[in-house]
């Protein structure tokens, strides 16, 4: 393996100094090809996503599938402009001279991605490392087996290996990949794994992105749409069953409104899933049965509100929420990351504070209020990756907000321009006039400033 992967990097690295890599027409075609073999390998990807996660298939083309396409376009509007060197100001002593920025790939890059957004988390820093002129060594997760075969075949059938090539399996291979010298890493996955990358990257110096994960609150107020807020939230947390980065990983609604919300939200898992969420083609499956025996344990917290039934073939657990959960059960203490869903209560700004300080720097923060001067609070209160008012996960979705952790969640950011510049170097240049020469700043000038 690690022969393999020596001679993968070693290819790349000559590859990427015939400078190739860096022509913008020679970007857009792969973006266009990038695009074309996803097309071609559509149905294959919605079946493996089907049967590794049981994704239903308009789930799966609208999380995964269609977002490469939406990033892929935008990036093809506006590679040219972003490829350009952009002018800045010069200050007035620079007399003569003008000042660009100029954006420069780093060279090999290594994208590491996680099982539960297979396709999308591993094609989405894909188009950013084609974007910025570079190559790419991609590591899918070992938990999605068939995505990460289909994966694998399209990479080889689209791109020589010297450009873009992908190493198939788990922590092993994923390990020999780190302990070599890359120009960039692009890590998603659990905040102790991006512990373990970034001490690997740190070795060589290695500029990296991690986007890791958390306890993303979502907070209910009392003046808020609750129908609408019921929805978002189940739609949010229950997707993928709750195997989103950024779900819901909690609520904590105003006390006065808590009933009503749990009813809401009762009858609106119903009409997502119907009666038996466990036989719903609309539901996932828990992606294995390590993930799914540490979500059984969680069941013990407190009280089964709704849900809490589950199926040990296939691994699944029906959308539950849990009452009379304090800090201290298991269920706080770690990411959930599936579809079970602790219920906190708060009465006052002070009881929220007290809560979100228990797991700062979240990935995502919703919040659910009429109120403009009580969204603007949240907003600038508490420390967070990014978020919503009045709905969950949509940020993500759109191309025009750089997505990305802060703290704990993650460092960098990406999507649309964001993609670009977070594999980009920024290289600033002075260019300087030589019709003529301001002495003043050398040693032989004989009225040098003085200051006073
Ligand atoms: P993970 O950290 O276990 O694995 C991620 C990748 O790292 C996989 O490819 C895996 O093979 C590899 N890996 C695992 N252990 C490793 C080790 N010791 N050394 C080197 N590589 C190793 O994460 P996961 O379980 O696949 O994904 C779930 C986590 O990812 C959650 O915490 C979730 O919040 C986070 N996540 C974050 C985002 C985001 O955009 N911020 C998106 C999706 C998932």
């Amino acid at each position: 393996m690690k022969n393999r992967i020596l001679s993968l990097i070693e290819k790349q690295r000559a590859f990427f100094e015939t400078d190739t890599t860096k022509d913008v027409a020679f970007r857009k075609e792969n973006l266009t090809k990038l695009k074309s073999a996803v097309k071609r390998y559509e149905q294959q990807l919605l079946d493996a996503l089907q049967r590794d996660l049981h994704k239903s298939e308009t789930e799966a083309y609208m999380t995964e599938i269609a977002f490469i396409y939406e990033e892929i376009r935008f990036v093809l509007k506006n590679l040219d402009s972003w490829t350009k060197p952009q002018k800045v100001k010069t200050p007035v002593s620079h007399l003569g001279s003008k000042s660009y920025l100029y954006r420069e790939p780093y060279g090999v890059t290594l994208i590491i991605a996680p099982w539960n957004y297979p396709v999308q988390l591993q094609f989405s820093p894909l188009i950013g490392a084609i974007s910025g002129g570079h190559t790419a060594l991609l590591k899918p997760s070992e938990y999605t087996p068939t995505v990460s075969r289909w994966i694998s075949e399209l990479i080889q059938e689209t791109f020589p290996s010297e450009y873009i090539a992908l190493v198939e399996g788990g922590v092993e291979e994923s390990q020999a990949l780190l302990n070599e010298r890359f120009d960039y890493i692009f890590f998603t996955g659990s905040v102790a794994v991006g512990k373990e990358v970034m001490k690997a990257a740190a070795n060589y110096l290695t500029p990296l992105t991690l986007e890791l994960g958390g306890k993303s609150p979502c907070i209910v107020d009392q003046d808020a749409n609750i129908e609408l807020a019921a929805k978002r939230i189940a739609w949010g947390k229950f997707t993928n069953a709750g195997q989103t980065c950024i779900a819901p990983d909690y609520v904590i609604v105003h006390e006065q409104i808590r009933e009503e919300f749990v009813q809401q939200l009762k009858a609106v898992v119903k009409e997502f899933y119907g009666e038996t969420p466990l036989n719903s083609e609309k539901f996932g499956k828990i992606v294995s049965k390590r993930h799914f025996t540490r979500l059984l344990a969680f069941l013990q917290d407190g009280d089964i509100e709704f849900g809490g039934q589950y199926e040990e073939v296939e691994n699944c657990i029906s959308p539950t929420l849990l009452e009379n959960i304090t800090w201290e059960d298991s269920v706080m203490k770690e990411e959930i990351f599936g579809p079970i869903l602790p219920l906190l209560s708060f009465t006052k700004f002070e009881d929220l504070k007290n809560h979100l300080d228990k797991a700062p720097n979240p990935l995502a923060l919703y919040y659910f209020s009429e109120d403009e001067k009580k969204q603007e609070k949240i907003i600038n209160s508490f420390s967070f990756g990014g978020g919503c008012i009045n709905d969950t996960v949509m940020h993500v979705a759109n191309t025009h907000l750089p997505f990305g952790g802060v703290g704990e969640s993650g460092m960098g950011k990406y999507h649309g321009k964001g993609s670009f510049d977070a594999f980009t170097h920024e290289k600033g240049i002075l260019k300087q006039t030589t019709k003529f020469d301001l002495p003043v700043r050398y040693p032989s000038f004989k009225n040098s400033l003085k200051y006073v």
